[in-house]
């Protein structure tokens, strides 16, 4: 199974991710971990993403699904993984279709934009700046909430709302579980 986690920035995709990954122990693969790491790095891929991330735009897909692609064979020995911010464009969910027939089930983490927004100025990460936000909320918009029609039609999409990411957990510890 592949557990996608899907959700505006701040929505608490990764403290999610980790809390299914520490009470299932399935493995993490968080795109925005992989490519901070790359570029952390100064690697060729690091780069090259340096210039989208840090303006709060989409990398390109074939970069970031490559990533993926390597990142999820490792694990296919396991039963489940979590993908944490990818697929984000519906061009990336058929890719991530084509990588793996694996059932999926996705949840939609709706937290109130508020929220988001003061999580995201606390975080202080180098691509939290209100400009750079304000950018990733439109990326979100015009091209992340598509893929949840997509799946809503799949009938694969669960909406998951909270005010913080416990009870957000809980909600799919909940349906996991059953
Ligand atoms: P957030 O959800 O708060 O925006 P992420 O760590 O998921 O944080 O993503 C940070 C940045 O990394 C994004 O703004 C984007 O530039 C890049 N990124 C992450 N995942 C993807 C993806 N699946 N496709 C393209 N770019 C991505």
């Amino acid at each position: 199974m592949i557990i996608i986690l899907v959700g505006a920035p701040g929505s608490g995709k990764g403290t999610v991710a980790e809390r299914i990954q520490n009470k299932y122990e399935f493995p993490i693969v968080s795109s925005g971990e992989i490519l901070r790491n790359e570029m952390k790095q100064e690697t060729a891929i690091g780069k090259q993403v340096l210039s989208y991330v840090s303006s709060g735009k989409l990398v390109p897909d074939r970069i970031i699904t490559a990533l993926i692609k390597q990142k999820i064979s490792k694990h296919q020995h396991k039963c489940s993984v979590v993908l944490d911010g990818y697929p984000r464009n519906l061009n990336q969910s058929l890719a991530l279709e084509d990588m793996t027939q694996t059932k999926q089930r996705v949840f939609y983490l709706d937290v109130p934009k508020d929220i988001l927004k003061e999580r995201l100025i606390n975080r202080g990460r180098t691509d939290d700046t209100e400009k750079v936000i304000e950018q990733r909320f439109e990326v979100f918009l015009n091209e992340t909430r598509p893929i949840l029609d997509y799946y809503k039609r799949r009938d694969t999409l669960v909406r998951i709302s909270g005010t913080s990411s416990d009870e957000i957990f809980r909600k799919i510890d909940a349906l996991l579980s059953k």
